[in-house]
C-alpha cells in the first residue's frame, strides 16, 4: 500500500475549520415546540413539511443508499449533483494558485471548469488513441503539488471503461487523491470500485442519480470514500445542500431498484441494437464500444450531419472539434421510438 497521509493533503483552513452548526445539530432530541430555527411556524403554501429545514446530514438517504451500495453511511457524501461533490473536492484539497490536479481528456468538462473556478492549475494528460490512460505521461506530470487525479470510467464522451489494471496502478502509486467518476457505471460490464474502498485510502468514487436512476432534475450525486475524507467533505458543504423535496423523492425512488434495473436492461439492449444498425450504415466510420447510455459515433461530415439532425428536430452533441473525438457525434440512447427516428433521419442524409 502507498504512504498515504490524508492530513498533509487537506488544506490548512479546512483542517482547522469549525463547521456551521445548525439548530438541529444543537438539539437532536424530540420536543413539542420547535421555535429554535427561525422557520415559519404556521406552515407554507405547499404543505406543512416544507416550512422546516431539511436534514443536513441526509441520514435516511444515506441509510438506504448504504444498503443498496453495500457500504456504511460514514462512507457516503451526498451532493447537489456530482457537480457539487467535484467542487467540494477542490475546496477540501487544493490551495488556489499553488496546487495542481491532473485530468485525462477527452473527459467530463466540469473537472476543468471547477479547477478554473477554484484557481487551481490543471494539467492535461490526454488519453491514448484507444481512449486508455497514458500511464507514463501521467507519471511525468505528477509533482509535489499534485493533489488529485481525475479518472472517469466509463468515460464521457468516449463511452469506454478504463482498464481496471491501469486504474489500480494509479491508486497503488499516487499518494494524492484519485477520483474515479462512475456516473455511468450502471450501464457498464465493469463492476464498481465501491467494494474495493477499504483497499484504497486515497480513492474517491463519484456516482449520481442523474443517469441510470433517471433523476437528473432532482440533483443528487454521491461520493464514496474513507470516513476521514467524507468527514472533510461534509464540513465544507453548505448545511442544507439537499433540499427536502429531493430527499423525499429520492427515498421513494430508491425503493424501486427493480424498475431501474428494467430500464437499464432496456437501454443497454437499445444501445447494442443502435450500435449494430449504425455500424452498418453508409457514411459511418466507427461506433465506439460503449459502457454507457450513449454512443460516440465517428462519421463523414459529422458537423453537417449535426445540423441536418437539428433541422429534423433531433438534438445530439457535436463533439467533432474535440481532440481525439474528431468527426464524432455523441448520441444518447433514446426510447426505442426516438432511436428509430434517429436511424430514419440518418438514412435520409446524403453522405456522398
Ligand atoms: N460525471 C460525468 C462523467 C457526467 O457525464 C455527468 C453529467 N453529464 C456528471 C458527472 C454530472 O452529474 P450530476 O448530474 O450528478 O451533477
Amino acid at each position: 500500500m502507498i504512504m498515504f497521509d490524508l492530513p498533509s493533503l487537506v488544506r490548512e483552513n479546512v483542517k482547522h475549520l469549525v463547521p456551521y452548526s445548525s439548530a438541529r445539530d444543537e438539539f437532536t432530541g424530540k420536543a413539542d415546540v420547535y421555535i429554535d430555527a427561525n422557520e415559519n411556524s404556521l406552515g407554507s403554501p405547499l404543505t406543512r413539511w416544507y416550512n422546516r429545514y431539511p436534514d443536513p446530514h441526509h441520514q435516511a438517504l444515506k441509510a438506504k443508499l448504504g444498503t443498496i451500495k453495500g457500504v456504511s453511511p460514514e462512507h457516503i457524501f451526498i451532493g447537489n449533483g456530482s457537480d457539487e461533490a467535484i467542487d467540494i473536492l477542490y475546496r477540501v484539497f487544493c490551495v488556489p494558485a499553488k496546487d495542481n490536479v491532473i485530468i485525462c481528456p477527452p473527459t467530463y468538462g466540469m473537472y476543468e471548469v471547477s479547477a478554473h473556478i477554484n484557481d487551481v492549475e490543471l494539467r492535461k494528460v490526454e488519453l491514448t488513441r484507444s481512449f486508455q490512460l497514458d500511464l507514463e505521461a501521467l507519471e511525468r506530470s505528477i509533482d509535489g503539488q499534485t493533489k488529485m487525479i481525475w479518472l472517469c470510467s466509463p468515460n464521457n464522451p468516449t463511452g469506454n471503461v478504463l482498464d481496471r489494471a491501469d486504474v489500480e496502478m494509479v491508486l497503488n502509486n499516487f499518494e494524492g487523491i484519485v477520483v474515479v467518476d462512475e456516473a455511468y457505471i450502471n450501464f457498464s460490464r465493469q463492476r464498481s470500485l465501491i467494494p474495493d474502498l477499504a483497499d484504497y485510502p486515497n480513492l474517491v468514487i463519484l456516482q449520481t442519480l442523474s443517469k441510470a436512476w433517471g433523476l437528473a432534475a432532482l440533483r443528487l450525486g454521491m461520493a464514496f470514500a474513507s470516513p476521514a475524507i467524507i468527514d472533510f467533505m461534509n464540513r465544507v458543504k453548505p448545511p442544507y445542500n439537499i433540499n427536502q423535496a429531493t430527499q423525499e423523492l429520492a427515498l421513494l425512488a430508491l425503493d424501486e431498484v427493480d424498475q431501474v434495473n428494467d430500464m437499464i436492461r432496456l437501454l443497454v439492449e437499445e444501445r447494442e441494437k443502435l450500435t449494430s444498425v449504425l455500424s452498418g450504415m453508409r457514411g459511418i466510420r466507427k461506433v465506439h464500444v460503449s459502457d454507457t447510455n450513449f454512443l460516440l459515433v465517428e462519421m463523414e461530415k459529422a458537423h453537417e450531419v449535426y445540423r441536418f439532425l437539428l433541422d429534423k428536430g433531433i438534438v445530439v452533441r457535436d463533439r467533432s472539434k474535440t481532440p481525439l473525438c474528431e468527426d464524432c457525434l455523441r448520441i444518447t440512447v433514446g426510447t426505442p421510438a426516438e432511436n428509430q427516428k434517429l436511424i430514419n433521419a440518418l438514412m435520409a442524409f446524403s453522405f456522398s
